[in-house]
């Protein structure tokens, strides 16, 4: 079993990874201090799978909780269901001191958090992330957010969760093609940050597809250490965190351009990896074999190298509409070796176009 520390000027946490971690859970809850109601915010999809043995595990700790159920997908990380949220947290008297448990994907916790970051000026929240994708990437790091009509993750803040609980037995019922989202950003934090743990994905690409235990326990428990070690240098994104952006330049543009649809997440910042892996050769940072070392990876782990339904002019728009774009200026995270990046603004655009040229199928 795993443990991750996230050490922050304020509001440090402890991050748990492992199989079935009830005990934890239950002694942390029982220690914590909170009041005793508590509200667990799902989905339907994991509600229904494991609402029941959530809120038995809650109340076994001494708390009277209850589950409020939003439909799963990304439409429901709005206001609207915000507010909804609320009204439930108001009508079950949470007070201050009460704890809000995000139990699902990326979208529960982004929703919940931003409740919880929200209600009566803010109360403490816990993450218990149910997906490849939370569990590496949005249950670490404070980000909460909803989503306005014009853009995804408009109206937020920075708010860390008390304690976050990885429990590597939810990953069994989630469907193959969420196990890849999350291996693309798991791939990022090789490539970006550990040229070892880049080359064990190398080595273990069917042990990874079949969850087998040790190889799971291993790829989450490292790619949280290492956002967690940029998170804590950098926690409000103003220069380090940034790396952490690599492949997703090209990658919002080529979910933006198939309408979010064809492409999941971490499908689109593969691409978008191999689209910045063709810049940084381009302008020399690295040669060919990082290149093709990088795009086997990706293959060996079933996640696309190439985007269908996308142009290459559409896309280099895109890139300045970007959200992390900033007086339209790009900062491009490049690979100047594996395991490591520089971020460049001076890319050329001839530069840019032909890397999409050759991400576009
Ligand atoms: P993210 O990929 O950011 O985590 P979501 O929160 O939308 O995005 O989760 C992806 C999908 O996977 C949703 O449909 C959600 O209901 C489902 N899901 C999440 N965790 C599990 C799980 N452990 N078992 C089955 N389905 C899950
Ligand atoms: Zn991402």
């Amino acid at each position: 079993m795993g443990e991750v520390n996230v050490i922050l000027p304020e509001n440090s946490y402890q991050i748990d990874i492992g199989k079935n971690l009830d005990d934890k859970v239950r002694a942390y809850f029982k220690g914590a201090g909170f009041s005793s109601r508590a509200l667990v915010v799902t989905d339907s999809n994991v509600g229904r799978l494991y609402e029941n043995a959530v809120e038995a595990l809650l109340r076994s700790a001494g708390l009277a909780a209850e589950t409020y159920r939003i439909p799963p997908g990304e439409r429901s990380k709005c206001l609207a269901e915000a507010e909804k949220i609320y009204t439930r947290a108001i009508a079950n008297g949470l007070d201050r001191k009460s704890v809000i448990c995000a139990l699902g994907g990326g979208v529960v916790g982004d929703l919940a958090g931003f409740v919880a970051a929200t209600y009566m000026r803010g109360i403490p929240y816990v993450q218990m992330p149910t997906s490849l994708l939370a569990q590496v990437d949005s249950s670490v790091g404070g980000k909460v957010a909803v989503n306005h009509p014009s853009g995804k993750n408009l109206i937020g803040a920075f708010y860390q969760p008390k304690r976050v609980f990885i429990d590597l037995a939810f990953l069994s019922t989630l469907p193959p093609r969420e196990i890849c989202t999350g291996l693309g950003e798991i791939v990022k934090y090789g490539a970006i940050y550990d040229e070892a743990f880049f080359a064990y994905l190398e080595k273990n690409g069917p042990a990874i597809l079949a969850l087998e235990s040790q190889a799971l326990e291993h790829i989450v428990t490292r790619s949280v250490e290492i956002k967690a070690d940029v998170v804590r240098q950098d926690e409000r994104e103003n220069g380090l965190r940034r790396i952490l952006n690599f492949g997703h330049t090209i990658g919002h543009a080529i979910e933006k351009e198939t309408q979010y649809v064809r492409y999941n997440h971490g499908e689109a910042v593969a691409i978008g990896m191999a689209g910045a892996a063709f810049i940084s050769r381009a302008l020399g940072l690295i040669d060919d074999t990082i290149v093709d070392r990088l795009l086997h990876l990706m293959e060996t782990l079933h996640l696309p190298i190439k985007a269908k339904g996308c142009t290459a002019d559409a896309m280099y728009k895109d890139i300045f509409h970007d959200k992390k774009t900033v007086d339209g200026q790009v900062n491009w995270v490049l690979l100047d070796a594996l395991g490591h990046v520089t971020v460049r603004r001076d890319v050329p655009e001839e530069i840019v176009r032909d890397a999409m040229a050759r991400i576009i199928e």
